[in-house]
């Protein structure tokens, strides 16, 4: 039995209200959108496993399938799809924390309003969630979720404007925070980006049919990452610009520009980790971006070595430009297991204690007696380079070097990514020496913040204006984060009595 909804606390929850860290799409105008839908979601999985949603239209009514876990197994069924007739189409995957599982939190959530049927999916963070949704509450709106993406539903039902994409508008001047929404009203698919460009969303197109234009009336795609696109048979159109409605019927493409102009701050963990390699962000191959960042870790700081190992499969370019770079053999030096599923419990204390590895295995032959450059891209609250470490040595490795291809995560992420609280990061407690020491390697050492600008093609990081949102390493905030400051203000009122 699902619990009732509580309000989320953004400085202490650790629950799901506040890791929307999604992957979203939408199709308008396409033979089979669901289908197509479920396979653009497929290729998004990596962005959200706990959930997936698709809401379809056919013109006359919408159409909803919901449900926890992955995209093929609710997806992968003829009957379900069939269930979803229509040509034009949103979807959602839902990423995978701690905290209550529960299906009314599974996105696209679905409206049903004056002007008509409103179904909206949402990657990212409301950093003023709490104060809204009190304010919601206490003018009556009953929410029926626990998930911060709920207040766009009860702005758009309150709003005054008559139109779906005034309305729409008006609870995004409403909204702090980092996201990109794509939304389906029954005349046209919706696709936001937030005032700073923080979460990515892209525009592709799909011809209707092999010899036919665009013109001749093909349809559109909205996806979080290109590797959504290569699925589907749709080719790249453009990224949307940070703060851009785009408004997609058969008249084509609308572009709205509802906020005053911002520097934008993509988030620069999109390259280090979060993205597909195979997706391009912001023009950039993230694949390359990744292998110019090793190449930099290991001008910065290169150490004698007999083998650069990644650990897949997120360190795997990262280790390809280090190994490049320092002349130093890449192997591959652990093993991943894919079939490890979130469900996988290991059985007893005793199975636990004797240090199953579920992920990861040691690959004995191209690590014994050598000295190892272990990659990855970063350190959370250490568990993964801790264990992985013991696993290099315990396969004979005679030296175990760690290099990490992004700056200490020293700050939580409020903005989309699933971090664990502050005092839960291992960098915002302790040096880099001491991180060695906790993790057991011979030496430990991360890219610069300016090494990471320069990998990614800027000169160092402009301190005065920088290119990206870099708040996990540098604690600089670009998003403000009302909720945590009323708490923060709240807090302090109370301590001086
Ligand atoms: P930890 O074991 O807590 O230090 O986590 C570090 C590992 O988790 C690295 O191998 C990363 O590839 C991976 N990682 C980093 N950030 C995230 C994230 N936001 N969600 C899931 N995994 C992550």
């Amino acid at each position: 039995m699902a619990s009732s909804p509580s309000l989320p606390d953004p400085a202490t929850d650790d629950d799901d209200t506040l890791h929307e860290e999604c992957g979203v799409f939408g199709v308008w105008n396409i033979v089979d959108a669901a289908a197509v839908t479920a396979l653009g979601l497929h290729a998004l999985q990596h962005r959200g496993q706990e959930a997936t949603g698709i809401v379809s239209y056919d013109g006359r009514r919408f159409h909803q399938q919901r449900g926890l876990g992955l995209v093929g197994d609710n997806f992968g069924d003829a009957r379900v799809i069939a269930s979803l007739p229509g040509a034009s189409a949103i979807g959602h995957n839902r990423y995978a924390t701690t905290g209550e599982t529960i299906l009314r939190n599974v996105q696209p959530l679905y409206a049903d309003f004056e002007f008509g049927g409103f179904a909206v999916g949402h990657n990212g963070n409301l950093t003023n969630a709490v104060s809204l949704r009190k304010s919601l509450v206490r003018r009556g709106c009953l929410f029926q979720s626990t998930t911060d993406s709920e207040v766009f539903v009860h702005l758009i039902a309150i709003s005054l404007y008559s139109t779906v994409v005034d309305r729409l508008i008006d609870a995004l001047k409403q909204v702090v925070g980092a996201y990109s929404l794509v939304a389906l009203s029954n005349e046209a698919l919706i696709g936001v980006r937030d005032p700073l460009g923080v979460r990515p969303l892209i525009l592709g197109r799909i011809p209707q049919a092999p010899g036919t234009t665009y013109e001749a009336g093909g349809g559109w795609v909205l996806a979080s990452e290109t590797c959504a696109l290569d699925i589907v048979g749709a080719e790249f159109v453009r990224d949307v610009e940070p703060g851009e409605i785009v408004v997609i019927n058969d008249a084509g493409v609308r572009s709205i520009r509802p906020f005053g102009p911002s520097r934008a701050r993509f988030c620069v963990f999109e390259y280090v980790y979060f993205a597909r390699p195979d997706s391009v962000m912001e023009g950039m191959p993230v694949y390359d971006a990744r292998k110019r960042i090793g190449a930099e870790l290991a001008r910065e700081s290169h150490v004698q070595a007999d083998v650069v190992v990644p650990v897949p499969d997120s360190g795997v370019p990262s280790a390809m430009g280090y190994a490049a770079e320092s002349g130093v053999p890449f192997e591959l030096g652990i093993i991943r297991n894919h079939y490890v599923g979130r469900t996988f419990i290991e059985p007893t204390d005793h199975i636990r204690n004797l240090g199953v590895k579920l992920k990861h295995s040691a690959n004995r032959a191209t690590l014994e007696g050598k000295r190892v450059i272990l990659v990855d891209d970063s350190i959370v609250r250490g568990t993964t380079s801790k264990k992985i470490v013991e696993m290099v040595r315990a396969a004979g490795a005679r030296e175990v070097h760690m290099r990490i291809s992004s700056p200490p995560t020293t700050h939580s992420c409020f903005y989309g990514i699933d971090t664990p609280e502050r005092s839960k990061l291992l960098a915002a407690r302790h040096n880099v020496e001491e991180m060695a020491g906790l993790i057991g390697a011979d030496s430990l050492a991360f890219i610069s913040i300016d090494g990471l600008y320069r990998a990614l093609g800027r000169p160092g990081r402009d301190d005065a204006a920088p290119h990206y949102c870099d708040a996990c390493f540098t604690g600089e905030y670009p998003v403000p984060l009302p909720d945590m400051d009323e708490r923060a203000s709240k807090q302090l009122s109370l301590a001086m009595g």
